[in-house]
């Protein structure tokens, strides 16, 4: 992924709508390129800052908030969503060949009427 493509990903990003493989090159591309990180960094501000207004407000209007934080929150819980997909997609493909390989046992090596 390079610059463009990264950036015209943010939205997207910022609000889930990348999906398992887009994420992952999302966040290869944010790690090792600091421009779109500043840039994704500025985004999630002005997204965080215009939606949540009003919950903040409610709290007391805290504004000791680490933005920077926020979104290394943020990237961390795509990450998890990136591993969490993976474990998921490597578990069913795990069942496909155990029953695959049940199929091929049960087909060739179990005598017809043996059973
Ligand atoms: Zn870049």
């Amino acid at each position: 992924m390079n610059c463009n493509e990264a950036s015209s990903r943010f939205d997207a990003f910022l609000t889930d709508r990348l999906n398992v493989r887009e994420t992952d090159a999302f966040l290869k591309h944010i790690e090792n390129c600091p421009d779109c990180r500043d840039e994704l960094e500025v985004r999630y501000m002005v997204r965080y800052t215009s939606n949540d207004l009003d919950e903040r407000s409610q709290y007391g209007g805290n504004e000791n908030y680490d933005l920077r934080n926020l979104l290394a929150d943020k990237l961390n819980e795509r990450k998890r969503f990136v591993r969490r997909q993976r474990m998921i997609s490597f578990a069913v493909l795990v069942f496909v060949l155990a029953a695959l390989l049940a199929f091929v046992i049960w087909f060739f090596f179990i005598p017809s009427g043996g059973l």
